[in-house]
């Protein structure tokens, strides 16, 4: 499970002291002057990610996913068969991205940093995961550490994971009028679009349909489908990896005045979840139809903006059309903003949720991968246990549902193997027959 500590030691001991960083993955991330690093703004997290054209390399640690590193503790029977699914060269690269081996290298760290604060490898500790914190903290292991036990925390407190069997936002249709706000398409790299029509929110309105903390649950209820459901579906659609998304604000009307107490609150409950719990997952951000209004306004809500978000926004006034259609096809953009989209059979744009998501085909495929994914991670765990001699010391601790998930993806997989089995069988029979003969005819021939 653990990288050599030298390893971990000269990242840290370099980066302290401000010295010269050898490893050049900390030294794209940063540039030193007098001991201080000096932000720069990363490129775009997918192309991060980019996979190499050779074979992704097979020789590499625990670090790497899941379904790599614990193939090795999956029963024999099935092993086959969840090696077909979770190693096929297509869908490891299209899910999961290629592994910088620096980042490995550095995230390798970064887990033995958690390891000592007493966090298990996890559903929550996988690569792309640890290296958003990473980024966001660019790079510094005490600061992404202290971020992301932080996370830990909240997910835990705020019941996130139970958040789509125990919440249900029946308010929805309501929010969406006085709010209207909602995903929809893909930009021309394949990343879904979020928009939100600010300037129409009448905050009375909303407030009389739901609450703030309701409306928040259901934020995070959001950013969970998204990282869980839209990003795999739009990574498998694109064929590459997608872990960001476009957004558009649409701030037509929207000035000082519209920024009363409870909006206020709102927008900063909403901005400290983003930015708190779920870095880097922004591509970019336009703000259109930002007037005079707005633009006093934005001066004020920059400065709770880290700089990292700031370079990933672009403020525009009424003629931003060109802007949109640069990284958007017209048919992905609803007419209110300048493409031809209409979306009329759901009542419009932005209640019709359009994307490659809403795909029973990829929704079954990405199902199926996370469920052998929380097998083999649970398995990891209690298979390790028991080679150190602590039976029973690591249990499932995600409840029923994972369990029953855990079933379905192991039956399924052993039917799998169960026909494979019996097709091998039956040629064997018959090649034992052909054999028999085989002999039944020498010796007919010999006589
Ligand atoms: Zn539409």
């Amino acid at each position: 499970m653990s990288k050599p500590k030298e390893s971990c030691r000269e990242i840290m001991i370099s980066r302290g002291s401000g010295a010269e960083v050898a490893d050049s993955s900390i030294s794209k991330a940063f540039k030193f002057t007098k001991g201080k690093p000096t932000k720069i703004i990363h490129p775009p997290i997918e192309s991060h990610w980019l996979l190499p054209p050779q074979e992704t390399k097979t020789s590499s640690s625990s670090s790497t996913s899941g379904i790599k590193s614990t193939l090795a503790f999956a029963p024999l029977m099935i092993r086959d068969s969840l090696k077909k699914l979770g190693r096929s060269k297509s869908m490891q690269t299209v899910l999961e991205g290629a592994h910088d081996t620096k980042d490995e290298k550095l995230i390798d760290c970064f887990r033995e940093f958690l390891f000592v604060e007493g966090i298990l490898p996890g559903k929550n500790t996988d690569y792309h995961t640890l290296l958003r914190f990473l980024r966001m903290r660019d790079f510094d292991l005490p600061k992404a550490k202290e971020m992301f036990v932080n996370y830990l925390k909240w997910r835990e407190d705020y019941r996130v994971d139970a958040i789509p069997q125990e919440f249900k936002f029946e308010e929805f249709a309501e929010v969406k009028k006085c709010y209207p706000h909602g995903y929809h398409g893909l930009d021309r790299h394949g990343r879904p679009i979020y928009i939100e029509r600010i300037g129409m929110l009448d905050l009375d309105a909303l407030l009389q349909s739901t609450t703030i903390d309701r409306y928040v649950r259901y934020h995070v209820s959001e950013k969970e489908k998204t990282l869980k459901l839209r990003f795999p579906a739009c990574s498998i659609a694109a064929k590459r990896h997608i872990a960001s998304i476009t957004s558009i604000l649409d701030v037509k009307g929207v000035g000082m005045s519209n920024f009363s107490k409870p909006a206020r609150y709102l927008f900063m409950e909403i901005q400290k979840i983003d930015s708190n719990y779920y870095p880097e997952t922004l591509h970019k951000l336009f703000i259109v139809n930002a007037g005079s209004g707005f633009r006093m306004l934005w001066k004020a809500l920059r400065a709770f903006l880290d700089a990292r978000t700031l370079a990933k926004i672009q403020v525009l006034g009424s003629n931003y059309v060109s802007n949109l259609l640069e990284i958007i096809d017209p048919s992905n953009l609803p007419t209110f903003l300048g493409g031809n989209c209409t979306c009329s059979d759901y009542g419009g744009c932005l209640f019709s949720d359009k994307g490659p998501w809403n795909d029973p085909e990829t929704v079954e495929i990405i199902e199926a991968v996370s469920a052998t994914e929380d097998v083999f991670d649970n398995g990891e765990i209690c298979d390790e246990a028991q080679l150190n001699g602590q039976n029973g010391g690591v249990r499932d601790r995600t409840g029923g549902k994972l369990e029953r998930q855990k079933i379905q993806a192991l039956k399924a997989a052993l039917e799998d193997t169960n026909k494979k089995v019996q097709a091998l069988e039956t040629a064997l029979e018959d090649t034992k027959r052909m054999l028999k003969e085989l002999a039944q005819h020498l010796a007919a021939l010999k006589i």
